[in-house]
């Protein structure tokens, strides 16, 4: 209720109108009047309500999204990030597929005895390998030391192999190592029980076994060899009478010039008597697989044949 200027009562319905009482009402019959006006006018304005209701949501909804309908008005809306924020550097190598392990080792089995052989490999799995094999022969302990020295030296010098793959058995024969023994816990000489075509069952020094790979040390051999499949193998011996030689069987001629130059032994297609079951013959003359037997002077000392064919082996894995 209001007062007109004029100083009588006026009512002002929903909507704003004012509604004039008539003067023959007192005051109070004059707000009787108003509301039931009101009342009497009601169901209209409860018609238009829904109406009204969805009018003001539609319109709320056109411009401004769900979450800021309440918004005080006039407050500025914050801005709805729709991307990451860009980052202030670039990751090096976060982006990147993880890169491989520069070093692997491998268990490759027991041998007769049950002493453990163990693989390591070095560099790029996806370079043709170089596969280093130590320690044939108990008896010549040069060629498991110089396969070790290797395997200590590339750690040391990782850098250097990063563009390379190498793999080294440094000892084959732990058994015979252990003993000092040219064969294996059973007396074979690993050499001879490769199953070579040329494989003979030999006795003695040059015990083949009782047939070919009939020893876990062989087995394993082959089970490295087809594994890794090297693009070329070197097999460290040390031979006494000053024999030493880079002995090549299959398309390793040029590995064993190359090696000449750093070790300074004869290149050499034969070592000068038959090696029937040897890995020269199983790998290099049946298989056409590049095969070095690389014989180093047994009279010289382990450290003495490192000092000799560390670069001719470095070389060799290296491809030059
Ligand atoms: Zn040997």
């Amino acid at each position: 209720m209001n007062k007109s200027a004029g100083g009588s009562p006026n009512c002002y319905l929903p909507g704003g109108e004012a509604l004039k009482h008539t003067p023959k009402f007192r005051r109070n019959a004059a707000s009787l009047e108003c509301a039931t006006e009101y009342v009497r006018r009601l169901p209209r304005l409860a018609a238009i309500l829904p109406v009204l209701l969805l009018a003001l949501a539609a319109g709320a909804g056109c411009d401004r999204p769900f979450d800021q309908w309440f918004r005080p008005p006039g407050k500025p809306v914050e801005p709805v990030a729709q991307t990451q924020p860009e980052l202030e550097y670039e990751p090096p190598i976060a982006t990147r597929p993880a890169a491989e392990p520069f070093e692997r080792i491998v268990n490759l089995g027991k041998s007769a005895r049950g002493r453990q052989i163990e693989m390591y490999e070095f560099g790029r799995k996806s370079l043709p390998a170089v596969l280093i094999i130590g320690g044939v022969h108990g008896d010549e302990p040069q060629g498991a030391e110089v396969a070790a020295k290797l395997v200590e030296y590339i750690r040391l010098n990782r850098a250097e192999f990063a563009d390379a793959h190498v793999v080294i058995i440094p000892c084959l024969n732990p058994d015979g190592r252990a003993a000092g023994t040219r064969g294996n816990f059973n007396g074979v000489d690993l050499n001879r029980n490769m199953p070579a075509d040329n494989w003979e069952k030999t006795t003695g020094r040059y015990n083949g076994g009782k047939n070919p790979s009939s020893e876990p040390e062989t087995g394993l051999l082959i089970s490295a060899i087809e594994s890794v499949k090297p693009a070329l193998t070197i097999s460290i011996h040390a031979i006494a009478g000053g024999k030493q030689c880079n002995n090549w069987d299959g398309p390793a001629e040029r590995t064993a010039r190359a090696m000449a130059k750093f070790n300074g032994y004869p290149p050499k297609a034969t070592i000068g008597y038959p090696t029937p079951g040897s890995l020269g013959s199983w790998a290099g003359k049946d298989r056409s697989m590049a095969v070095i037997t690389l014989e180093m002077p047994s009279a010289l000392t382990a450290e003495k044949c490192w000092e000799q064919n560390r670069q001719a082996l470095i070389s060799a894995i290296k491809g030059r």
